[in-house]
């Protein structure tokens, strides 16, 4: 697969943390994992972050960069089924999250091509789903507006005070700063084990083992969970394209209602889109460049990737305790695509649980609410059943059959979404080893 523009143009450190205990281990080096790192070191508390490759190379490494509450079109369907109070805490967290961005690149001085800008939501066709988003974002108190743009007949709904960033470069920046707060990064450690016993957990990793009081798993997709949820999630897999251009034509960042995403970086467009269920088998690259080129003036490209999130059945996060029994360990996943603003918002829900400090937003995000959850988790269960059994080559994690990615060159679990090189190694988890006898998982 080819390193996506982020991680084209970013080299690795290389840590080794040379701590073995600490007060919480954070697994993961991802926008998730690394937000909660700073926020527990601000406050004072020892952490290691374990990363089983390198920071920022997870999905964080192969996003569209854009730090925005406006996650396509999502309020008037949260107030339609979560009301008002609930939407309402989805969009403050949210909005807080993406000034808390701000704020932190601004007073750490982070080197990560920050840029203050509007996110619009576009439409070719019908716009009133536009109009039916707008009244909720007004009704939620978010800063929007509908506006003109050129290249489309319609209105778009655009949310102001949003951002974009090289994640790449934010994460690296964000590592250092971690350490100079006294926290440690272990690369190349992938976690094999969680244990939690009464006081403490042990988390065993290819190169030993470490202690401490809580984890957070910030792993995507929660390692080491064969049910809870592993019946919810789905993993969706997207591509992103970049082309060099001339001159950037348009200035903000955007979103089609059944179209691309794309916003520039430089004398560079990126283009997002074309998401599929893992395992589907069509070229999604070649649709993808054909809007491009229909839409935009493009030169070269100059990089592809796929990269998936997983999505959770009501469209809003899980981001709490990772069973209903343990109050030592956290996870946060299930982004359905919107994980820049959630990753902050996942670091404040767990370093505020830690700290036994309520939380304004935590009953939304509990891992453990009902309602539609249960009837999808069955639906899930069937799903994995049927996986099962197809596939020449199965999935470490759980036995699902795995698919050939041709265009990635990648084997694809269409379940929960690992994936796997040629030669077997582990490029996403859950799965913590290889398969076609691959002697280690990196
Ligand atoms: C193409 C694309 C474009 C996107 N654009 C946007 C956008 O513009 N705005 C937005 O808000 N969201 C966007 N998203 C979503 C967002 O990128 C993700 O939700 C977010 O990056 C998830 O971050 P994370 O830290 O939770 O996961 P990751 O970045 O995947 O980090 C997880 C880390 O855990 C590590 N890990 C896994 N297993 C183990 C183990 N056993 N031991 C140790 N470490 C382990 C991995 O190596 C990885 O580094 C986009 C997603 C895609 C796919």
């Amino acid at each position: 697969m080819k390193r996506s523009l982020w991680l084209k143009d970013t080299q690795g450190i290389g840590y080794a943390a040379e701590k073995k205990k600490a007060d919480v281990i954070v697994i993961g080096a991802g926008l998730t994992g690394l937000a909660a790192a700073w926020l527990l070191c601000r406050e004072g508390r020892d952490v290691i972050v374990l990363e089983a490759a390198e920071v920022g190379c997870g999905t964080s490494g192969h996003t569209t960069g854009k730090i925005t509450s406006q996650h396509h079109l999502i309020y008037h369907y949260l107030l339609d089924q979560f009301g008002e109070e609930k939407a309402k805490m989805y969009a403050d967290a949210n909005q807080w999250a993406v000034q808390e961005y701000i704020d932190l690149i601004n007073n750490e001085g982070i080197a990560c091509h920050l840029g203050e800008k509007s996110a619009y939501v576009y439409s070719h066709s019908d716009s009133s789903p536009l109009e039916q988003e707008y009244n909720a974002a007004v009704k939620l108190g978010l800063p929007c507006s509908m506006d003109s743009v050129s290249f489309s007949k319609n209105e778009a709904l655009a949310f102001h005070r949003q951002a974009q960033f090289h994640p790449r470069e934010y994460m690296m920046g964000l590592a250092s700063k971690i350490i100079d707060k006294g926290g440690s990064i272990a690369e190349y450690t992938r976690v094999l084990k969680v244990e939690e016993k009464k006081d403490s957990c042990t988390v065993t990793t290819e190169k030993g083992s470490y202690e401490s009081e809580f984890i957070v798993y910030a792993t995507l997709y929660p390692i080491l969970d064969h049910t809870l949820f592993a019946m919810r999630l789905r993993p969706v897999l997207h591509h992103g394209m970049a082309f060099s251009v001339e001159e950037q034509e348009h200035e903000g960042m955007y979103i089609g209602v059944n179209d691309i995403s794309f916003r520039y970086y430089k004398n560079t467009l990126i283009v997002v889109g074309q998401h599929q269920h893992m395992g589907e088998e069509k070229n999604s690259y070649e649709t993808l460049e054909e809007k491009a080129r229909k839409k935009f003036k493009v030169g070269k490209e100059l990089t592809r990737w796929s990269a998936h999130d997983q999505k959770s059945p009501d469209r809003v996060p899980f981001i709490g305790s990772y069973d209903p029994m343990t109050r030592k360990r956290f996870a946060a996943t299930g982004f359905g695509a919107w994980g820049i603003t959630h990753a902050m918002v996942s670091a404040k829900i767990i370093a505020d649980k830690i700290a036994g400090r309520e939380n304004p937003w935590a009953t939304l995000y509990s891992p453990w609410r009902t309602g539609k959850l249960i009837s999808t988790a069955i639906e899930k269960g069937k799903d994995t059943l049927r996986s099962l059994v197809k596939g020449k080559h199965m999935c470490s994690h759980m036995g699902c059959g795995l698919v050939f990615n041709e265009y990635d060159q990648t084997y694809d679990c269409p379940c929960h979404g690992s994936r796997f090189d040629k030669d077997g190694k582990v490029l996403w988890g859950p799965a913590v080893k290889g398969i076609l006898g691959a002697k280690k998982s990196q």
